[in-house]
């Protein structure tokens, strides 16, 4: 697993400590978090503003991409090496436990490519998929 600082400095990004602590975060979650899950860890250190930004600017990036969940709320995972700056290549299928509320990146699980009709062109797929979360199902 990569360290904060590594990716920071592989993105070519300021190493600021609102960044460390929010993708420290990331590193250590497996799930998707939304920014009120951040706010709730570091709302003492940064305003909800800078985390904001912060997470924004991940995405634009390309250390993070946002995934739209049965909740209604925007959430953050992690982009696999493959995203770089405006380009995201996160062709998986996002996964929400209707049991503990938390959304699961499937890396290993991708979208199947589709055909569609002439004069359309896709920029963003959305698959996503819901049921008991593997750490729910181990609890039964
Ligand atoms: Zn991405
Ligand atoms: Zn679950
Ligand atoms: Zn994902």
């Amino acid at each position: 697993m990569k360290q904060a600082k590594e990716l920071l400095g592989e993105y070519g990004l300021r190493k600021t400590k609102c960044r460390l602590d929010i993708l420290d975060l990331f590193l250590s979650h497996q799930q998707a978090l939304a920014h009120a899950d951040i706010e709730q860890v570091l709302g003492d250190r940064y305003d909800r503003v800078t985390i904001y930004r912060t997470l924004y600017s991940f995405k634009e990036q390309g250390l993070l991409h946002s995934i739209n969940d049965i909740s209604g709320a925007v959430k953050f995972a992690l982009c696999q090496e493959a995203c770089s700056q405006h380009q995201h290549y996160d062709n998986h299928i996002h996964f929400s436990c209707t049991q503990c509320g938390q959304t699961f990146c499937l890396n290993e699980v991708h979208i199947p490519a589709m055909t569609l009709p002439a004069g359309y062109s896709v920029h963003n797929l959305h698959f996503s998929a819901e049921g008991i979360c593997k750490a729910c199902n181990a609890r039964e």
